[in-house]
């Protein structure tokens, strides 16, 4: 059916890396991307552990290359990021993102939706006015719109970034720390910063079940996000055991591919349908 044919189609990330030599892409080559529409969002559902709601989606961008065919994100962002295009490139998987919740919440699909948001989108006031505009323009509560951050880029950058996201979380965007466990925010930022949800990183997750070290890092995340009154989605579900690790400990989000890998707009309604069967 069309489930097992995209799940068939996908390739975990790190296999992809393991299997090929990577092609450098140079600053012009994303530019021009940018330019000719060539980034498209796939999207990964992100569903409530007790229940089996489809609570939302997180947007991955990937670039869909002439010549090329699929490149992942891990391979351009941080060349967007280098050569200041990743405004540019934020604003486009965004509006995207947006259109599309639009396109849901007319076809009664409430969902939220998450965008990966870089360090660097939240140098100055540019961001917070785009974001705010185009879930006004459109009809989108901030509410329903998730801005994930990684935990890794956190401690780096000084005081604009925290207060942007202060101000972000003012007008009711939903906060997303992504990747927790990865980077190290201090304490005192997890405080200051009220994020909205936590993802615990998919390296503490998957075979957390039968490692006592990523177990103790999974408890220890999943307790302070309790702590915190956070949100906590685990990342890198992969398989039944995994997913019941997160039944009996109380997780309340899973994503991974033992739910769905990430996919395109239009197969979203459909899987929705079978995983509600399943
Ligand atoms: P992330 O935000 O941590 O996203 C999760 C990554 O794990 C995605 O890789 C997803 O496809 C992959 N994944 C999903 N399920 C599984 C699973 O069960 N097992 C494993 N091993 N992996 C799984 P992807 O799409 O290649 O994205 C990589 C990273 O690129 C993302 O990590 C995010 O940090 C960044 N990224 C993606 N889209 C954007 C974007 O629009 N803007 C920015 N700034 N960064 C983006
Ligand atoms: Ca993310
Ligand atoms: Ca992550
Ligand atoms: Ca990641």
């Amino acid at each position: 059916d069309a489930l097992a044919a995209l799940l068939e189609k996908w390739t975990p990330p790190q296999a992809e890396a393991k299997g090929s030599t990577k092609k450098v892409y140079v600053a012009d080559d994303l530019r021009a991307a940018i330019e000719k529409g060539e980034l498209v969002n796939y999207y990964q559902p992100k569903v409530a552990v007790t229940t089996g709601d489809v609570v939302g989606v997180e947007t991955l961008v990937r670039w869909r290359h002439p010549v090329d065919g699929i490149i992942f994100p891990d391979q351009f962002i941080s060349v967007a990021e280098a050569a200041g295009l990743i405004d540019a490139l934020t604003q486009v998987v965004l509006t995207a993102a947006i259109t599309q919740a639009k396109a849901w919440q007319d076809a009664q699909l409430a969902l939220r939706v998450a965008v990966n948001v870089s360090m660097d989108n939240l140098a100055s006031l540019n961001f917070l006015n785009f974001v705010a505009d185009a879930t006004a323009t459109l009809g989108i509560a901030p509410h329903n719109v998730v801005l994930e951050v990684t935990e890794s880029r956190l401690m780096q950058d000084t005081r604009a970034p925290l207060e942007i996201l202060t101000r972000l979380r003012l007008k009711r965007f939903r906060l997303s720390i992504d990747d927790f466990g990865t980077g190290h925010s201090s304490l005192a930022q997890l405080r200051d910063i009220p994020f909205d949800e936590l993802k615990i990183d998919q390296g503490f997750v998957h075979r957390a079940w039968k490692d006592e070290t990523l177990r103790a890092m999974y408890d220890a995340s999943l307790a302070l996000a309790r702590q915190l009154g956070m949100e906590v989605v685990a990342e890198g579900v992969e398989d039944r055991d995994d997913w019941d690790l997160l039944r009996r400990t109380g997780c309340d989000l899973a994503q991974g591919a033992f739910v769905s890998p990430p996919m395109l707009p239009e197969h979203l309604p459909g899987w929705i349908e079978s995983w509600r069967e399943r």
